[in-house]
């Protein structure tokens, strides 16, 4: 990484590559570990899109934003809340341009691999004395890495009388966890080392632990341990089975955000797909005031999915949480002018990249392969074998991004997720780029992406929060 004095024609026409901590003095470094502090503190409060949804309310709330019913008319200037279905949102703040003029969006989303409990979980296991839950996993996930690690329960139950009750079980030191038990070593050889590394653990193999002490009392009962828990359930939430059909119940990684590397250089936590951006583009557009073009942060649910859904990027929420800030702005609000406006908008799809791996190097290619610390990622397309189903920024988009990125010292690279014919992924660019909008996706590079336990150069988690900044309130881009 040292910077030695090389040609000066070399420097004037190449690619620099070098670690963005090398452009930080100590002040600075300060600010890059207190602002992580913030995000550790946001991840480790927020582990699915619901907590997320509630969490940026409420603090939105705390500076000025107010929920869009409480408008009758928008003015520049004006701090708007809008929530779709508990699960997906967007925060707008009103600029002093037509919105039909365009409009910036930062736009990520909140929703994270794990690991769901079916409708019908709960059954007992007669042959071993224990009560399991049933899962159905959500999102592309290695499934062998989520076996043997302490898993809390988050969601909502809809009960028979109608009530949805929040439910948190293993986040208190006091709460129990759950966890789904692997198969010891010394009698794996045949039942598991012949299979295929994805195949170590099938998708109906991911059984959890639920309980295990026999109701006693109930000598009738044929199930006393099932019938054990679905008492404990019944006299703290008021549950019955019938009532988990009517639930989101999810299986989390129990475990808190740490600081990894003995220089505290990086952030190990579950989410960072995608909440790393969900919470720098929040903190982007909090410090929004009075901007020259509305700006825009949304936070998409269901991306991990394949963005299906009424709470996903495809679903009509985007045109109408636009349409809505219109018919308010506007006192004769015609739809071709939403569409226009559309047309028109500016968009940063911001979601994390793929770090190159310090072993499995052979996946990335590596002139193409973003590195961590070493700012925030452009990636022009994703998509896979020959960009199938890739989002395509265009030139002139990648063109002005990049301006805008050099205008404002903001360190970044260039990079596609993997080589050509790995693999490949997708983002939800590819969604909000229907609308006729210019977008490029744009985020911090991870490892470990999608395991339970995510890592994350903090200087680029800090970096990812100035160039969402930047493009809020750059005027020209
Ligand atoms: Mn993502
Ligand atoms: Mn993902």
């Amino acid at each position: 990484m040292s910077k030695e004095k090389g040609s000066k024609l070399e420097d004037k026409l190449s690619i620099k590559h070098e670690s963005s901590w090398l452009a930080v003095d100590a002040k600075g470094e300060k600010a890059i570990h207190k602002f992580s502090e913030d995000y550790k503190r946001f991840l480790s409060k927020c582990k699915t899109e619901r907590e997320t949804v509630a969490f940026l309310v409420a603090e939105a709330k705390k500076k000025g934003y107010k929920d869009i019913s409480q408008y009758k008319k928008l003015k520049p200037g004006d701090k708007v809340i809008q929530v779709n279905k508990k699960k997906n949102m967007a925060l707008a703040v009103v600029g002093k341009k037509d919105l039909e003029t365009g409009f910036r969006i930062v736009a990520s989303h909140i929703d994270s691999p794990r690991i769901d409990l079916k409708q019908k979980p709960l059954y007992e296991d007669l042959d071993v004395e224990l009560a399991l839950f049933k899962t159905h996993y959500y999102g592309g996930i290695k499934k062998y890495q989520w076996v043997n690690i302490p898993l809390a329960i988050h969601g909502v139950v809809v009960r028979a009388d109608g009530k949805a009750v929040d439910v948190v079980i293993g986040e208190d030191e006091k709460d129990p966890v759950f966890v789904i038990s692997d198969l010891l070593p010394h009698l794996s050889h045949k039942a598991q080392g012949d299979r295929k590394l994805f195949e170590g653990i099938k998708g109906e193999e991911l059984t959890v632990l639920a309980g295990h002490i026999p109701l006693k009392a109930e000598k009738d009962a044929k199930k006393k341990i099932k019938l054990h828990v679905l008492k404990l359930l019944s006299d703290k939430y008021g549950f019955t089975e019938e009532d988990l059909i009517s639930a989101e119940l999810t299986l989390v990684p129990a475990m808190m955000p740490r600081d990894v590397g003995l220089d505290r250089s990086m952030v190990g936590g579950y989410g960072h797909d995608d909440r790393i951006c969900g919470y720098t583009s929040f903190r982007a557009i909090l410090e929004m005031n009075n901007p020259e073009y509305t700006s825009i942060a949304y936070f998409f649910d269901k991306e991990e999915i394949g963005s299906v859904g009424n709470t996903s990027a495809q679903s009509s929420f985007l045109e109408l949480s636009v349409g809505a800030l219109m018919e308010l702005l506007k006192p004769k609000f015609r739809y071709s002018q939403l569409k226009t406006a559309l047309s028109n908008g500016l968009v940063l799809s911001a979601d994390v990249d793929a770090g190159m791996h310090p072993v499995f190097k052979d996946v990335h290619e590596t002139h193409n392969a973003a590195r961590i610390g070493r700012g925030i990622v452009l990636c022009k397309y994703g998509g896979a074998r020959g960009k199938s189903s890739a989002n395509d920024a265009s030139a002139e988009y990648m063109g002005r991004i990049r301006s805008l990125f050099n205008k404002n010292k903001i360190p970044w690279q260039y990079a596609e997720l993997g080589k050509v014919d790995e693999g490949g992924g997708g983002t939800v660019a590819k969604f909000l780029a229907m609308h006729n909008m210019e977008i490029v996706d744009c985020g911090p590079a991870v490892l470990s992406m999608h395991s339970p336990f995510e890592i994350a150069s903090k200087i680029d988690i800090y970096d990812s929060y100035r160039a969402y900044t930047a493009f809020f309130k750059e005027k020209n881009i």
